[in-house]
């Protein structure tokens, strides 16, 4: 098989194998053949991961920053020189086709290791002056242990988003990819270590559910960063709560982006068409309940419709094809019961909605017309190609509704009134605001969700808060006086 690795897991510097696992199939999306067969780790798997990982973490916190954070930038640079394969390993582990997987994944994960690896060397504590010359400081430490569970929209991007904050602080990780798309966290580990990273501060192990409910159990485990599903995120909220462990929960969301009609149509076209398929519209961040301002429904949806049916869906590895399968075909039987329910509800299909005649798990981009608030397609996350259109009059009362949600991930709004873009930004309960943009998620910036939707942040000088603990120490300069 063309894309297996040397074996399923990578601990203490190198491929290791267990048998006795359940079996992970690896399909490509783009025709249902098993591209690579893996398993699942055993107990026995689980545990030299993480006594590999515990007996690594105190040479690499003694480590200086700046030698971590070079061995980070040198990962960094090696993953970009593999862009391209790397890329081929991400198309067919989840179906996103080439033309994305080549700038948003392996070379994302890139950034962010270059990111922490530059701030690595300056993480420091503080000095804090008290009465009559005493004084305190702060001593920024690692967590420890750290575990990583990872969706499988984005593996390697994932990945590099949880290691890189994690160990620039001087911890260690063991992540467990998501089952669907089990290939691309072996490269990373493999990278790290060609980058001079020291055997045992990045295993990955492979596994279902339960493998990640081990890992998070465990008491050696002082942290644990997921991405995932807001049930997923309950459960590994709640058995993290018993070890008082660290999170940091990346979850679902139901976004809303609204248009106002002084918006330039064109570019908020271009925001709702990012914000929903690309991807073929797994991006957690996604706009799906698009708000339209009455005045301008009309011209939206045909420019819309125009504008879709010149997608180029295929092959996921043609150079030019834009839209490629959904990453299983349980997810696409998800999708398709939910445009079946969105008929049902009396939605107007007002583009796709049909599955493709080929091999493979490829739906229409889809785009529900005259959606109405209480419908199941506007209220829960659908994780798919599926746009949710509905109409608006005032500013008031589309905020109101925009808000009116469990999840609070993300929300954009397309105006060309400064002041309202601003106001709007400032009303909206999601962690991550846009403005005539949408979908951006930058190293630099924090990203991450409020309410249901997440706990922490990841990216930028915010995570290294959710990977470091400061431990303050307080000096008496005088004769310490006691009442008796
Ligand atoms: P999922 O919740 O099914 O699985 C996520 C990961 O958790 C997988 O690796 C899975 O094996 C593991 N897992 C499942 N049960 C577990 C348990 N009890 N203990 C520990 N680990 C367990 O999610 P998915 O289907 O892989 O991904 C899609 C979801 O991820 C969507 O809801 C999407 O919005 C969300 N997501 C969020 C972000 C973000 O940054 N906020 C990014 C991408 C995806």
């Amino acid at each position: 098989m063309k894309f297996q690795p040397k074996a399923s897991h990578f601990i203490d510097g190198e491929y290791v194998e267990s048998i006795a696992g359940k079996t992970i199939e690896v399909i490509y999306p783009a025709t249902g053949e098993t591209i690579a067969q893996l398993q699942a780790a055993t107990p026995a798997i689980v545990e030299k991961a993480l006594q590999s990982a515990a007996a690594a973490q105190k040479a690499w916190a003694a480590m200086t920053g700046t030698e971590r954070g070079r061995i980070l930038r040198r990962a960094a640079d090696i993953l970009r020189t593999r862009n391209y394969d790397l890329s081929v390993i991400e198309t067919h582990d989840t179906g996103k086709p080439i033309q994305e997987t080549l700038v948003a994944d392996a070379s994302a994960g890139a950034d962010a290791l270059e990111y922490f690896g530059g701030l690595a060397g300056s993480l420091t504590g503080e000095y804090i002056p008290l009465a009559n010359g005493d004084f305190a400081y702060t001593i920024r430490e690692p967590l420890g242990v750290c575990v990583g569970i990872g969706a499988w929209n984005y593996p390697i991007q994932i990945a590099c988003f949880k290691a890189a904050p994690a160990l620039a602080c001087g911890n260690v990780m063991v992540f467990k990819p998501s089952e669907t798309t089990p290939l691309s966290a072996l490269k990373l580990a493999e990278v790290l270590m060609e980058a001079g990273a020291p055997k045992g501060i990045f295993n990955v192990v492979q596994g279902y559910g339960e493998v990640g409910s081990a890992l998070v159990s465990d008491r050696r485990v002082a942290k644990v960063s997921l991405t995932g599903s807001v049930p997923t995120g309950r459960k590994v909220y709640a058995a993290a709560a018993q070890g008082m462990k660290h999170v940091t929960m990346e979850l679902g969301g139901k976004s809303p982006l609204i248009i106002f009609d002084d918006a330039d149509l064109d570019n908020a076209i271009s925001g709702a068409i990012i914000g929903n398929f690309y991807s073929s519209g797994q991006i957690c961040s996604n706009g799906t309940r698009v708000f339209v301002q009455k005045g301008i429904k009309t011209a939206f949806l045909d420019r819309l419709s125009a504008r879709l049916i010149t997608a180029k869906i295929g092959d996921p590895m043609e150079p030019e094809v834009n839209f490629g399968p959904m990453v299983s075909e349980r997810q696409m039987e998800i999708v398709k019961a939910y445009i079946v329910k969105g008929v049902e509800e009396g939605a107007r299909l007002a583009f796709g909605g049909r599955q493709l005649d080929r091999p493979g798990f490829y739906l229409e981009p889809t785009v529900f017309a005259d959606v109405s608030d209480d419908m199941a397609i506007a209220r829960e996350e659908i994780f798919g190609p599926v746009m949710s259109v509905l109409d608006f009059d005032t500013e008031e009362e589309v905020l109101v509704r925009a808000n009116a949600t469990e999840f609070g991930l993300a929300a954009g709004v397309f105006t060309k009134d400064l002041s309202r873009a601003h106001r709007v930004a400032k009303e909206f309960q999601a962690g991550t605001c846009y403005i005539n943009t949408y979908n951006l998620a930058p190293a630099e910036a924090p990203f991450g969700g409020s309410k249901l939707s997440g706990v922490g942040r990841e990216n930028s000088k915010l995570a290294i808060n959710h990977f470091s603990e400061m431990k303050t120490v307080y000096i008496s300069m005088n004769d310490l006086r006691a009442p008796y």
